[in-house]
């Protein structure tokens, strides 16, 4: 039994967070990126991220450092993603504004009865 067992591979442990990232990448600071409370493995690195805007069909870049800003200062969740441009954003933010006011007046409406 023992020597059967010496003869069983001893695996490596593997630490991902060891692997290196690419040059021009920034790194991610997982201590800042706690709040995502995932089981799964947090990014290691951010790069620029192209991507069309939802709205208009803007080609962007979510730059890395902007993404850094999203995930670990504004603790963005880590599945979020950039969908629209910088204009159409703001328009987006007005139209929910908007329709959180109409919602709201309503609701002060109708509980004055
Ligand atoms: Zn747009």
């Amino acid at each position: 039994m023992e020597k059967r067992r010496a003869r069983i591979p001893v695996k490596e442990s593997f630490d991902f967070y060891a692997l290196p990232i690419p040059t021009g990448a920034i790194p991610t600071d997982r201590e800042a990126l706690r709040h995502n409370n995932t089981y799964g493995l947090l990014p290691l690195f951010y790069v620029d991220y192209a991507f069309n805007c939802r709205d208009c069909g803007a080609a962007q870049i979510w730059t890395a450092k902007q993404q850094k800003w999203w995930y670990e200062i504004m603790q963005g969740n880590i599945n979020s993603v950039a969908v629209r441009c910088r204009p159409c954003r703001k328009t987006e933010q007005q139209r929910k504004k908007q329709a959180r006011d109409i919602h709201l007046s309503g609701l002060a409406e109708k509980h004055k009865q």
